[in-house]
């Protein structure tokens, strides 16, 4: 079951990398689609073994919607419900997660400023609305607001519920890491339009699903990436998942809501 070609549709949305303005060649690696997950489709599919060969740095979540994951330097790490951050070992599953390599083409100092302004500074950089970004920021925090989920239990809900369930963390003087993406929005359905952040501390003792921040100082760099591969579930819970139709505004309550 979990032999990964045996497992797995691909499916290849891709420009001619070495042609390309940005030219980067770089893949982001993506698991399931985040209208599945809003779906409920929380079983896992690619082991953490299998990711890891496609990428040292992103996000995602876990087999049952155990936790947020964040992906830094080729370590991963599980940020449960109760805040505990645990690494990740290769034989737990993921339900839905974006990896890359990441090899920065940009990169930026920031000062003090809330997240809405380092999103809006870093769009600025932007070199096409057309492709997608792995974002990582660096920096001394004085605030974070960051969530996790619980486990949740079969038979599975969807995320707009199993979110009503989460833990919001608040986190302050931290220095640590936001490590995401930035989605052009023609692939809402597939990902989350715009940015999707993710937060871990230096100490790799707190993060989550990052809701808002206030940096103190830090910096921000930028990797280009056209080539975008994804990974279909070849589970149940994919099959039966109904994407058809879907609410893609409800995408962006769940993952962007910034208050409690
Ligand atoms: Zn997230």
């Amino acid at each position: 079951m979990r032999h990964f070609i045996e497992t797995v549709a691909i499916l290849l949305i891709m420009s001619m990398p070495i042609c390309s303005p940005a030219g980067s060649g770089d893949v982001l690696f993506q698991v399931s689609t985040i209208s599945a997950l809003m779906d409920g489709a929380f079983d896992g599919s690619v082991a953490f073994g299998d990711l890891k060969k496609h990428g040292d740095f992103g996000l995602g979540t876990f087999d049952a919607l155990d936790g947020e994951m964040v992906g830094l330097d080729g370590r991963f790490y599980q940020v449960r419900a109760d805040g505990s951050v645990h690494e990740v070992n290769d034989s737990m599953l993921t339900p839905f997660a974006d990896v890359t390599f990441f090899d920065p083409d940009d990169a930026v100092a920031l000062s003090s400023s809330n997240m809405t302004e380092v999103e809006r500074s870093l769009e600025e950089l932007l070199p096409t609305r057309n492709i997608f970004y792995a974002i990582r920021i660096d920096g001394t925090f004085s605030h974070v607001r960051a969530r996790s989920v619980p486990a949740q239990i079969r038979p599975y809900t969807n995320l707009t519920i199993a979110v009503t369930n989460q833990s919001i963390f608040e986190l302050y003087n931290q220095s640590g890491t936001a490590v995401g993406f930035w989605t052009p929005s023609y692939a809402s359905g597939l990902n989350v339009p715009g940015y999707h952040l993710h937060f871990i501390n230096d100490e790799r003792t707190a993060g989550g699903h990052l809701l808002d921040f206030h940096l103190t100082n830090g910096s921000a760099s930028i990797d280009y990436t056209d080539i975008f591969m994804m990974v279909l579930p070849a589970n149940e819970g994919f099959r039966r998942a109904e994407l058809e139709g879907m609410d893609l505004e409800a995408t962006k309550d769940v993952e962007n809501v910034r208050t409690g």
